[in-house]
This record gives C-alpha cells, sequence and structure tokens, in this order.
C-alpha cells in the first residue's frame, strides 16, 4: 500500500506563487486567471476553486488607495500638468491591478483549500 504525504504547505506562499495547494508543485492556473482542472503533479482536483471576488476586491482597494493616493501627492508636492499626471497615473492604475490579480487569487484558493472553505449552503 502506498499513500501520498504531502508536506504542510503555506497557502501564502504556494497561491502567490500559483502553485497547487496540496504539493507545491503543478500550476494552479492554466491561464492568466482561468484555474486548471486539476493539479498536473498530485492530480488534486481543482473544484472546490471558488474564490468569487474576493482577489478582486482586494486589489481594487489596494490599488485605489495606492494610485489615488500618489496622484494626489504627486499633486500636492509638485503640481504637474495634468498630461503627466496621466503619464504616471493611467499605467499605475492598470499595470498594478493585473500584476496583483492572479497572485491575490491564488493565494485565496490555496487558503479555500487549506480551510475548507466554501460557499454557505441551506441545511434542510
Ligand atoms: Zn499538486
Amino acid at each position: 500500500m502506498t499513500e501520498n504525504f504531502y508536506p504542510d504547505l503555506s497557502p501564502l506562499k504556494t497561491g502567490l506563487a500559483g502553485k497547487c495547494p496540496r504539493c507545491g508543485k503543478g500550476n494552479l492556473f492554466a491561464g492568466y486567471l482561468t484555474v486548471a482542472k486539476s493539479c498536473s503533479n498530485c492530480e488534486l482536483s481543482y473544484s472546490f476553486a471558488d474564490s468569487g471576488d474576493a482577489a478582486a476586491w482586494f486589489v481594487m482597494l489596494f490599488a485605489c488607495i495606492f494610485g489615488v493616493g500618489s496622484i494626489l501627492g504627486v499633486e500636492v508636492a509638485y503640481s504637474p500638468p495634468y498630461w503627466v499626471h496621466a503619464l504616471i497615473a493611467i499605467p499605475t492604475l492598470i499595470i498594478l491591478p493585473m500584476a496583483l490579480l492572479r497572485p491575490l487569487k491564488g493565494a485565496f484558493l490555496a487558503q479555500q483549500w487549506k480551510t475548507g472553505a466554501q460557499e454557505g449552503r441551506e441545511v434542510k
């Protein structure tokens, strides 16, 4: 009888890296944000994966606070023309969320697997 024993991996590390929460080796994503059907290494089914809007919500929160804060800071400190704001703010408000969305979604999915969290259901 052979059993596979998997190390107790940090959901934050595996999720941020986009790796399988159980073995830490297979890819969690099949595309930019598309979750794979299962792990290519340990065959863990990713059918549990449903992070909902959590990652998008936190990315919007962080990007808005950082983006708007930096725009206001630049305006107060330097009062540059509007085209300078556009040159700084538009890439920041596009690139920052794109860079954060996948790692945060991975972290939420890995945490979901670790805790067994799932959508609430009515008990009959
Ligand atoms: Zn795996």
